[in-house]
């Protein structure tokens, strides 16, 4: 569903990301780890054309996503994407906040709009928060919130970049409880994330960057196995 090939990203003279390949299969969950800097995000963003790479290719539930030519709309029709911050609206209560893309994008009927929101809010478990405003939240409970918007667009994809790096830890579990019941569902994801022993758990494929290559990739054994010193050494000392 997620393939990247050869991409090559610079900002300026910075060169982020040199030769990136990966690919995550229809149903597949991929997490990247990685140092600080090592190019994560920047990988995530160019899935959702965010960056624009300058070489290699990269295809999205067939939409070429290194095409000039690219409709965006349609490509982010199919690949929903949450980050640490969850911007969510805060003079408009949760079920509203989550109506606003299938009402806006998808032109879905206030009362389909309504039932899509019931159906995801009930996925992240706040379906009892419909009525409240983002104020009246803990700050996980916001994060769920902002995934169960993306959910209502009905997407292919999920990206996720660090999304509890924000949160205390008691607030980090539900929100990852999240995750892997979306993961246990079927939906593929890309995870960008620091959460070692939850990327062990719910990933198929691990993927270390370093520097700006996947540098070691494997299922979550990989993790107690390391190969490579540097991933030897990010296990031992992380950031
Ligand atoms: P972290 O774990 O801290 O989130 P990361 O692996 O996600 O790190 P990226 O955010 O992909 O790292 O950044 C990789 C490099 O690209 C960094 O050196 C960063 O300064 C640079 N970079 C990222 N975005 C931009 C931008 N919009 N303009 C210029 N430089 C950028
Ligand atoms: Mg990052």
């Amino acid at each position: 569903v997620v393939e990247l090939n050869d991409v090559h990203k610079s900002f300026g003279s910075n060169a982020v990301l040199k030769g990136v390949s990966f690919s995550v299969p229809k149903g597949q969950v991929v997490a990247i780890i990685g140092k600080s800097g090592s190019g994560k995000s920047t990988a995530l963003r160019c899935i959702d054309r965010l960056e624009i790479i300058d070489k290699g290719h990269i295809e999205v539930c067939g939409h070429r996503v290194s095409d000039p030519g690219i409709e965006l709309r349609r490509l982010r029709m199919d690949v929903g994407i949450v980050f640490q911050s969850y911007n969510l609206f805060p003079h408009l209560t949760v079920e509203q906040n989550v109506m606003l893309a299938p009402r806006a994008v998808k032109k879905k009927s206030k009362d389909e709009a309504r039932e899509l929101s019931h159906r995801t809010l009930s996925q992240v478990g706040l379906l009892d928060k419909a009525q409240a405003y983002p104020e009246q939240l803990s700050g996980g409970q916001q994060q769920r919130v902002a995934i169960a918007r993306s959910l209502a667009m009905e997407p292919k994809v999920m990206l996720f970049d660090e999304v509890t790096s924000a949160l205390d830890p008691q607030l980090t579990g539900e929100v990852l409880r999240v995750i892997e019941q979306l993961a246990s569902e079927g939906m593929t994801m890309v995870l960008v994330t620091h959460e070692m022993e939850f990327a062990a758990r719910v990933a198929d494929t691990i993927i270390f960057m370093h520097e700006g290559k996947v540098w070691e990739t494997g299922p979550g054994s990989m993790l107690k196995n390391p190969q490579t010193p540097e991933l030897k050494e990010f296990m031992a000392y992380g950031l």
